[in-house]
């Protein structure tokens, strides 16, 4: 513990955080530069370089997938606590993300399509909370590092989306030299993200070894025989009901995919409600606990809404950036993709005042009024995305200053959202449930994009003044209304802040 507390070789944190740091980097690197291109795969005519697909199914499986990619954390977490300790979960996740990426990056349509999201959503379920969880194992309870060392890995996290929507739409372009000539080469695009996650792969193996602690290796809570039999024999029994789901679906002639989006959708919706109930009536969680899950629901619901709009970036804003804006600023010319840039940049450039901003700010809000101010910004992110249309008519190109505009404001909204959240959620935590806790607060993030492939399809340039509207509308109605329980959610958090 004593050495824990001593190391100071990464910028005045443990060493460790570094390995944790560029393998969560490289990570997002290849699932962001990978997300900026693949909706435009998934949608080109198959003479440009895509798959085909119509653009409304397109859009919708790139919410499920967003959402299927925090579903699965439930069962990374769980394997991590229980079977093969942080260290290892997160080598194999990593290994299975980058085959994810390597099967993409083979010219084999749409079965690739499919390999790869199996195995980036389970590759991402293994790897995303096992490596924050190791960033929280490297500080011992009352290390004052904990907080400005997360900060850090956020940042990480914001380096590596930031640079690959740049990078890997650059290669699927040809390098800038029309490698390809005139056409698209996503699978370029593609191999890149998989060479970024070997990168982060080997540094993370290399300076595991060295640098994080051998407790990583083991489970917290090894799981003893029977209950692997019994939880196998459950499984199992999952399994084959799903396949009959599936295979009744077929004999009706339902099994598309628009349904099968339809059902995880409500899997994505329901979980999270079941999570809350066993919570709510286990005899594990005390009174005051018992308090502080009632707590958390408002503030999940505001969320699952925060989320659908700022992860409806690489969907909705990805198809206004192609349709209807100028891609050209002078002679400045860049891609629809590069703009899956501007989010991440703007955390980074917004993350420091926030920090000043709080560390000044005597009567600042509660957790429950950050949040409500959250969904009035992101609300008005939307807004402003109907005032093009409404200005000028939806036929034509307009300004790319909309959507940097949009950007920003939603981006002010994930500041009020994303650090506090992630916070409270630690400290309204059962402690029966602590990792299961952690677990919902991505869960919130799944119901978003779940709901988000339902209603993307109704986005189009015929609609898009009434889709940003109504939805933007919808959230900050939510925030005025959060505004009126603040006091009580406080009450209900009993001492937390
Ligand atoms: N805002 C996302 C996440 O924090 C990054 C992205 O969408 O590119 O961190």
């Amino acid at each position: 513990m004593k050495e824990k507390n001593n190391d100071t070789a990464f910028f005045g944190q443990p060493k460790g955080l570094s390995t944790l740091f560029f393998t969560e980097m490289w990570e997002r690197f290849s699932y962001y530069g990978m997300r900026a291109i693949l909706l435009f795969y998934m949608y080109y005519a198959v003479s440009k370089g895509g798959l085909g697909m119509n653009q409304t199914t397109a859009a919708s499986v790139m919410s499920i997938y967003g959402s299927l990619v925090y579903l699965s954390n439930i069962v990374g977490g769980w394997l991590s606590d229980r079977v093969w300790g942080p260290r290892k979960t997160v080598f194999i996740g990593g290994v299975l993300i980058m085959f994810g990426h390597i099967v993409l990056s083979l010219p084999m349509g749409l079965i690739a399509l499919y390999a790869s999201i199996a195995l980036i959503v389970a590759g991402t379920g293994l790897l995303k909370p096992n490596v924050s969880d190791m960033v929280g194992g490297l500080y011992s309870e009352n290390d004052r590092r904990r907080d400005a060392g997360f900060s850090m890995f956020v940042f990480g996290i914001n380096l590596g989306s930031a640079i690959s929507p740049i990078l890997v739409p650059w290669a699927a372009n040809g390098f800038g030299i029309h490698m390809f000539g005139n056409e698209m080469n996503f699978h370029a695009g593609f191999s890149l993200a998989a060479i970024g996650m070997f990168f982060g792969l080997m540094q993370y193996y290399f300076g595991g070894k060295k640098y994080l602690s051998n407790d990583s290796l083991l489970p917290t809570d090894p799981i003893d025989h029977d209950s692997l039999i019994k939880i196998l024999k459950k499984s199992a029994v999952a399994v084959i009901a799903v396949i009959v789901l599936l295979v009744i679906m077929a004999a009706c002639g339902q099994l598309n995919i628009a349904n099968v989006i339809l059902l995880i959708t409500i899997v994505a919706i329901l979980l999270p409600i079941y999570l809350f109930v066993v919570m709510l009536r286990s005899k594990k969680v005390t009174k005051i606990e018992h308090s502080r899950v009632l707590a958390y629901i408002p503030l999940f619901i505001a969320a699952a809404v925060f989320w659908g709009i700022e992860e409806s970036g690489s969907v909705v804003l990805a198809l206004f950036a192609q349709e209807r804006t100028v891609l050209h600023i002078g002679s400045w010319h860049f891609a629809a993709a590069n703009f899956q840039t501007l989010n991440p940049l703007f955390i980074m450039i917004l993350t420091p005042f926030f920090v000043w901003l709080w560390s000044k700010w005597k009567k600042q809000p509660s957790a429950a009024g950050k949040f409500s101010w959250g969904l009035i910004f992101a609300g008005l992110s939307y807004v402003v995305m109907a005032v093009p249309g409404l200005l000028y008519g939806t036929a034509g190109r307009v300004s790319p200053f909309w959507l940097v505009g949009s950007w920003f404001i939603v981006e002010i909204g994930e500041m009020l959202i994303s650090p506090i959240g992630l916070s409270v959620t630690t400290k309204l935590a059962p402690a029966a449930y602590s990792s299961q806790m952690m677990s919902m607060w991505f869960l919130a993030d799944a119901a978003g994009q779940a709901i988000n492939s339902q209603i993307v399809k109704y986005f189009s340039t015929g609609t898009e003044i009434q889709y940003f509207l109504i939805i933007g509308g919808v959230s900050i109605l939510l925030g005025l209304l959060m505004f009126f329980l603040v006091k009580k959610i406080d009450g209900l958090m009993a001492g937390v802040h």
